[in-house]
C-alpha cells in the first residue's frame, strides 16, 4: 500500500520531473520530437539545447511550472489560502524571466512591486477577461495534496491562486479539476477504478457549475477521455481532439489522458506527453504529478532524478515540503 506522504512526494516530486524532461522540447512539434529523439533518455543526454536569438537552455533545468508550484507550497503551509496577494508577492519575489514565464504572467509580476495596492486588476493587464493560459493549473500540486480530503477548501484556494494571475473561468475551472484530479488519487487506493475516478471528476464539473459558468470545454473534454480510453487510443491520437497548447481547457485534459492511458508506469505517462509536442514542460508536469500522486515516489526513476542541475529545488526539497503538506493534512483530518 502506497502511504499519503509518498503519494504527496511523488506528485512534488513527479511534477518537477515533467517539467524538466519537457523543457528541452517546450513549443516543439510532435513530428520533430519524433524524428529527433527514440526515448525521453534521449533527451536528457544533452547538455543543453539551443533557444531563441542565441541563447541556450541547460538540460536538467526547471521552468516557471515548479518555481510557482513552490510558491504555492510556501503560501499553502505560511499564510494560509485566503489571501491572494500574499501568493503574487511570493511569485513576484521568486520571479526569474530566465524559467521561461508566460508573457502576460510575466507582465504582472514585474508590475506587481509597483502596484501592490492594485494587485486585483494586474490579472486583466494583457487580457482584458483574463488569461486562460494552463499556468494557475500547472502550479496546484499542492492544493490537491493539502485539500485531498476538503473539496470546499481545496475550490477556494485553486480560485485564490488562480485570480493573482489567470482570471478566466477557463484558467479556473482548468486549475480546480486538475488539483481535484490529484486529491482524488490521494483519497483512492493502489487500484485504480477509471469509470468511478472519471465519474468524480464530472462531479467536480457539476459543482464548478453550480458556483460559475458552466464548465462546457471541460465536460466534452471528459467524454473525449472517456471514448479514447474504451478505444486505447494512443494520446498523439486524442491529442488531435484535445489540443496541445497553452490554454487550460488543452493541457489540463491532456495531462489527464497521458495519465490514464499508462496509469501504471510514471515513465510511460512521461514519454506520451513529453512526446505530444506542443506545451511539453507543463503537459509532463501535470502529467507527472498526477501519476507520482497515484503511484508514489518508488515510481520515481533514480536515473532521472539524478539528471536534474538545478541546486534551489531538489527531489530532496520538494519531498519536505510533501512531508509538510502531509503533516498538516493529517491534522486537519484530525480536527475535523
Ligand atoms: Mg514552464
Amino acid at each position: 500500500m502506497v502511504t499519503l506522504t509518498q503519494r504527496f512526494t511523488g506528485c512534488l516530486v513527479g511534477g518537477l520531473l515533467g517539467d524538466v524532461i519537457g523543457a528541452p522540447v517546450e513549443a516543439e512539434s510532435a513530428a520533430y520530437i519524433r524524428k529527433t529523439f527514440r526515448t525521453v533518455d534521449d533527451i536528457l543526454a544533452l547538455d543543453r539545447v539551443e533557444e531563441l536569438l542565441g541563447a541556450y537552455w541547460t538540460v536538467g533545468r526547471y521552468t516557471d511550472d515548479t518555481q510557482m508550484t513552490l510558491c504555492v507550497a510556501e503560501w499553502l503551509l505560511e499564510d494560509g489560502p485566503t489571501d491572494g496577494c500574499k501568493l503574487l508577492a511570493r511569485f513576484s519575489e521568486a520571479f526569474r524571466p530566465a524559467r521561461r514565464y508566460g508573457s502576460s504572467t510575466a507582465a504582472i509580476l514585474q508590475a506587481f512591486e509597483e502596484h501592490q495596492e492594485e494587485w486585483r486588476a494586474l490579472a486583466t493587464l494583457m487580457f482584458p477577461s483574463g488569461s486562460y493560459g494552463n499556468g494557475s493549473a500547472m502550479r496546484v500540486g499542492p492544493i490537491g495534496c493539502l485539500y485531498y480530503q476538503d473539496p470546499p477548501a481545496l475550490f477556494k484556494a485553486c480560485r485564490v491562486s488562480s485570480l493573482t494571475t489567470h482570471s478566466h473561468p477557463l484558467a479556473i475551472q482548468g486549475a480546480t479539476l486538475q488539483a481535484s484530479a490529484i486529491a482524488a488519487l490521494m483519497r483512492g487506493g493502489d487500484v485504480l477504478e477509471v469509470d468511478r475516478y472519471l465519474q468524480s471528476l464530472d462531479l467536480v464539473l457539476k459543482r464548478l457549475a453550480r458556483e460559475g459558468p458552466e464548465p462546457m470545454e471541460y465536460r466534452q473534454a471528459l467524454q473525449t477521455i472517456a471514448d479514447g480510453l474504451a478505444a486505447s487510443h494512443e494520446p498523439a491520437r486524442v491529442a488531435e481532439t484535445l489540443g496541445t497548447g497553452l490554454e487550460a481547457k488543452e493541457a489540463v485534459p491532456m495531462a489527464l489522458y497521458c495519465f490514464l492511458f499508462a496509469r501504471d508506469s510514471f515513465e510511460q505517462v512521461i514519454h506520451h506527453a513529453v512526446f505530444l509536442g506542443g506545451d511539453t514542460d507543463t503537459i509532463a508536469s501535470m502529467a507527472g504529478a498526477l501519476s507520482g500522486a497515484f503511484l508514489g515516489e518508488k515510481c520515481l526513476p533514480g536515473r532521472w532524478c539524478a539528471r536534474l542541475r538545478d541546486e534551489d529545488i531538489t527531489p530532496g526539497s520538494m519531498a519536505g515540503l510533501a512531508r509538510q503538506l502531509a503533516g498538516r493534512a493529517e491534522c486537519s483530518n484530525l480536527g475535523s
